[in-house]
């Protein structure tokens, strides 16, 4: 079934009007267009019954490609009011309408304002079920995201460290995904020695020197779907608790992968990498949920944290990622993607988890 069907059934068993969906991932996922991030109005209009519509500035109209079996296409012109053309395709103005979560505010206040009998709330409880799990193509699509970034990580460990700043070796990464495969790249955390306990650290021209362990987190998109991944890299030697550290993140990560399961809740794999790494006594140096979905988005549904409940299923795709943070001195990460089938998880990040000695 077309994912729109999916969703027209998901609002007429909820007893929710229509969806709208402009900015963010759900338009792209549901229609295959990818709208800029325009002060113009582009909306997709499915209601729970009958024709979806795909109001769209007529400048940008060209770019979409046409299905027409699932939605049909409402360009607007200039001088057009496009939230009157959005009214207007709503099959009532009094009913539940769903609004997506990246949709300008601007349009939403003139939307309730316009709409004043209608009730407004999120569609992410619905977008969710469908986003969350992973059909067999978005899996070979994830697949093949998380071997490019293989092939760069495993790269990594030949590259000379020692001498270059971090926004250098950065740089080469951003270059090397792009080689290996990526379309985009969204990210290059290089984060080297006391940075690295900064688990979002934006590199620096701070110069890699010898004993510092470098953080590197990097990811992109291959054919829309993201790759993510976390590998460190000890410059010269390993000291002593880096290398204790390093062991319990290990064990950590891979306890938490042995636990993730269809109907184990999400909290539990959080739970499994946080209770080694709090045995061991760092406990207080893992400032992070332990992982988050991934799909056309890099951090989706569900989320690996205490406190989500919901039992996780086939299909499901989503990072393990402990870390442990040491202000001041050191941090180390070790981050995997995996997706889950009926008897378990698979990884879809397969290069070395050693800390790997760098020159
Ligand atoms: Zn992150
Ligand atoms: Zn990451
Ligand atoms: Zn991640």
């Amino acid at each position: 079934m077309k994912r729109i069907a999916k969703l027209q059934e998901l609002l007429a068993g909820e007893g929710v009007s229509a969806c709208l969906l402009s900015l963010g991932a759900d338009l792209p996922y549901f229609t295959g267009y990818h709208a800029m991030p325009l002060e113009r109005l582009t909306m997709a209009v499915v209601p729970a019954e009958g024709e979806a519509v795909l109001v769209v500035p007529e400048l940008e109209a060209p770019r979409v490609v046409p299905r027409p079996d699932e939605f049909r296409i409402r360009p607007w012109g200039e001088t057009e009011d496009p939230v009157e053309v959005v009214v207007d395709h709503l099959p009532e103005r009094d009913g539940r309408v769903a609004v997506g979560d990246q949709t300008w505010a601007v349009f939403v206040l003139r939307l309730q304002a316009v709409l004043a009998q209608a009730r407004f709330e999120s569609a992410t409880p619905l977008t969710r079920l469908l986003r969350m799990r992973k059909d067999d193509a978005e899996v070979k699509a994830l697949r093949a995201a998380g071997e490019s970034a293989d092939r760069v990580a495993v790269r990594l460990r030949d590259i000379e460290w020692a001498g270059r700043n971090e926004r250098d070796v950065s740089t080469q990464i951003g270059r090397m995904l792009r080689e290996e495969g990526h379309d985009h790249v969204e990210f290059a955390i290089v984060a080297s020695g006391p940075n690295g306990a900064s688990p979002h650290h934006e590199p620096t021209d701070r110069v890699i020197e010898g004993g510092d362990v470098v953080v590197c987190d990097f990811g992109g998109r291959v054919d829309d779907y993201c790759s993510d991944t976390t590998r460190c890299f000890a410059v010269g030697d390993v000291d002593h608790e880096v290398a204790r550290a390093w062991d319990v993140l290990q064990a950590a990560q891979q306890a938490a992968f042995e636990t993730a399961r269809p109907g184990i809740a999400a909290q539990d794999v959080d739970r499994a990498a946080r209770r080694v790494i709090a045995d061991a006594g760092f406990g207080k140096h893992f400032v992070h949920r332990t992982g988050h979905g991934i799909g056309t988005e890099t951090h989706e549904h569900p989320y690996i944290v205490e406190g989500n409940k919901e039992p996780l299923d086939e299909g499901m795709a989503f990072s393990i990622e402990p870390g442990i943070y040491v202000a001041g001195r050191f941090g180390i990460r070790l981050e995997d993607i995996v997706v889950l089938t009926a008897d378990g998880a698979e990884r879809l990040n397969n290069s070395p988890r050693d800390l790997a000695v760098v020159r």
